[in-house]
């Protein structure tokens, strides 16, 4: 899967990618970044890639001419291509929406600056406009980190091994179960008995039970899109 970042900052980018589960998925090849520096389609003797707001006020906003060009420059690789914007006022990014983004061959990403982007981008080569929370950030670029994060893990083999993202939190609409490793005892607090007893069955029943219990407890808002059997609603029943 091909990531295209387009922003005024890429050296932001380095060290983040290169390190951890990204930085060994690069090297395998499963996931190709690209950043695109939007100054290199800039005119003019500073390149300026920002100018005042037309009616006045505070801030800068981006020029359009220098983000069409490099949207426009990208090259496409395969049939599913998305250019997303990244903006406080787009739709809320969640688990669910990683998951349609993993299924695409290439995603191109725009990171704003200053008081935002001119309207036209928006108008003329933008497929989505997404946020990653209600809160502003300075810039879109470590929306677009978050995004090649979460995307990244579900693209197969970038986890290694066995693991799977299956068992995260939000998938099939809860939070994850509490995790443990060693020591078994630490500050007096014990690791759950059920954890040492090898019962796989017993085991896997005990971290359901505690899965619900938690989203019930922090995210009760889940649980109207979560998948739950009817030994999950009897066990919520008696909560
Ligand atoms: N004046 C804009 C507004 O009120 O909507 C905010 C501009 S913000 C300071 C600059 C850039 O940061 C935006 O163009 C966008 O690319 C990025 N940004 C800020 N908050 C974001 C968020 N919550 N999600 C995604 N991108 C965000």
């Amino acid at each position: 899967m091909r990531f295209d970042v387009l922003t005024i900052f890429p050296c932001m980018f380095a060290g983040y990618l290169n390190e951890g589960l990204l930085g060994k998925a690069i090297t395998k090849g499963l996931i190709d970044i690209r950043l695109v520096d939007i100054r290199d389609f800039a005119e003019g003797p500073h390149r300026a890639t920002d100018d005042r707001p037309y009616g006045g006020g505070e801030g800068m906003v981006m020029k359009p001419e220098p983000i069409c060009d490099a949207v426009e420059s990208i090259e496409k690789i395969g049939k599913k291509s998305l250019v997303v914007l990244l903006s406080p006022q787009g739709e809320t990014f969640k688990q669910s929406e990683a998951w349609k983004l993993a299924e695409l061959d290439q995603v191109i990403m725009i990171c704003g600056r200053y008081e935002g982007i001119d309207e036209r981008v928006r108008l003329t080569c933008v497929d989505r406009e997404l946020s990653i929370g209600d809160y502003i950030l300075n810039g879109g670029e470590v929306g677009a980190m978050v995004i090649i994060d979460s995307v990244s893990r579900l693209i197969p083999g970038v986890l290694g091994g066995e693991r799977s993202a299956a068992e995260d939190s939000f998938e099939e609409g809860l939070l994850e179960y509490p995790q443990y490793t060693r020591p078994r005892i630490f500050r007096g607090k014990e690791v759950p008995e059920i954890l040492l007893s090898g019962n796989h069955e017993l085991i896997r029943r005990w971290r359901r039970a505690e899965s619900l219990r938690k989203t019930l407890k922090r995210r009760p808002d889940l649980l109207t899109e979560a998948e739950l059997t009817d030994q999950d609603k009897r066990f919520m029943s008696g909560l």
